[in-house]
């Protein structure tokens, strides 16, 4: 199979979604690999790794999506790759179809087949191509939030793990899933006071078995949550009600109850954000003041470390990418249900039905 990587073009992308690593595997299965002159650059991947590693370099994206049997990208096709696509090819990529009638449409009109990344499954019910993000902007929270915290960045002017003699930061952390343990790990790794709190009590159970001692667990009652939130440094917002938006945990009278300069990380910010007043914001202006209460909500976090997410991306597509070249989509799926929960788009027609729902289309 004839395997393309275009260069992202979204705003402010710079992963890619082959690694020289993942090309090395594909050229050693005996399939074709084409690059995009430069798209390995902003994760820090030159032209000659590709290079090395057996692909050729393509100077432009019109080539690439004009002769690959499959497509491998990181962000959803932009409306001008969208036109790009053709019949029977075949695109693995993140795609967040439901909210996003436009690119549904193109990619319908365009007969190709897309698998979502987002909705490819592991048979614990997890989501395998997501969770390497998850686990990523996760341990990078921590990071921001104790930036933010800083006096000049507008802060309290707290540092994480104190120092002797000095009490360390209290930081809280709403959810317990794949983000919020990252987050707590690493904020008390840099010696915070960290509390994480999650509605779950098998996954406060699991927290405490393996955790405990590292980090406290608390039930996320209304009452626990401005209890903790009114002592707190910094809360990072990791909750996730799958296919719902997130929901508003402080709400902003409560803000005014919280330490002056004490910082907000709502990292679900890209379901909503479960502050009442989170708004999204970007790498190049991150943090606002909301009633004397800095908040970070920074929608594509993992773009901050674009080399680490991408090798942490390219682990686990790799094995997805190279079954679909080896086998086939078709019998790839037929292989692997957890790789058919990925198929969005198929010749025309949607093929997930949850997408199908958000946007009236029959499935
Ligand atoms: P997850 O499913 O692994 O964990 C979510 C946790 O939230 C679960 O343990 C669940 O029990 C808990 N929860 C749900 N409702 C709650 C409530 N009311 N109070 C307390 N806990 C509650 O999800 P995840 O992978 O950790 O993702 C968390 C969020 O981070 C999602 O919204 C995801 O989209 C987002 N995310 C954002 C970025 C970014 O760049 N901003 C990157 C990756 C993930």
């Amino acid at each position: 199979m004839k395997i393309g990587c275009p260069t992202e073009i979204k705003p402010q992308e710079f992963r890619v979604g082959l690694t020289p690593n993942a090309a090395r595997e594909a050229v050693s299965h005996g399939h074709e690999v084409i690059v995009q002159a430069g798209a390995g650059r902003g994760a820090g991947f030159e032209d000659a790794d590709y290079v090395e590693a057996g692909a050729a370099i393509i100077d432009t994206a019109e080539e690439i999506f004009a002769t690959a049997d499959m497509i491998v990208k990181v962000k959803e096709p932009q409306a001008v790759e969208r036109k790009m696509l053709r019949e029977g090819q075949l695109l693995f990529t993140y795609l967040h179809l439901a909210p996003d009638p436009d690119q549904t449409r193109d990619l319908l009109a365009s007969g190709c087949t897309a698998i979502a990344y987002e909705t490819v499954t592991d048979p614990r019910g997890g989501l395998p191509l997501l969770a390497p993000m998850s686990e990523v902007a996760g341990r990078l929270a921590p990071q921001v939030g104790a930036w933010t915290l800083q006096k000049a960045n507008g802060g309290r002017g707290v540092l994480m793990g104190g120092v002797p003699g000095v009490a360390p930061a209290r930081v809280m952390v709403i959810g317990g899933g794949v983000v919020g343990t990252h987050a707590a790990r690493i904020a008390a790794g840099m010696g915070a006071d960290v509390t994480v709190l999650d509605r779950s009590l098998p996954r406060l159970r699991y927290l405490d078995d393996v955790f405990g001692g590292t980090f406290k667990t608390m039930y996320a009652s209304a009452g626990n949550t401005i209890e903790l939130a009114r002592q707190a440094d910094m809360v990072i917002g990791a909750v996730l009600i799958p296919g719902a938006a997130a929901p508003k945990l402080i709400s902003r009278a409560q803000l005014s109850e919280m330490k002056p300069g004490a910082a907000l990380v709502d990292v679900a910010i890209d379901q909503g954000g479960c502050f009442e007043t989170s708004k999204a914001t970007t790498h190049q202006d991150p943090v606002y003041e909301v009633d004397g209460i800095m908040h970070y909500c920074v929608a594509n976090m993992p773009g901050a470390v674009a080399r680490t997410s991408t090798i942490a991306l390219g682990n686990a597509t790799m094995p997805f990418m190279l079954d679909l070249a080896d086998k086939g989509w078709k019998q790839a799926c037929q292989d692997d249900p957890h790789l058919l929960d990925g198929l969005n788009v198929h010749a025309g027609k949607l093929t997930y039905f949850a997408v199908g729902k958000a946007l009236g289309i029959d499935v």
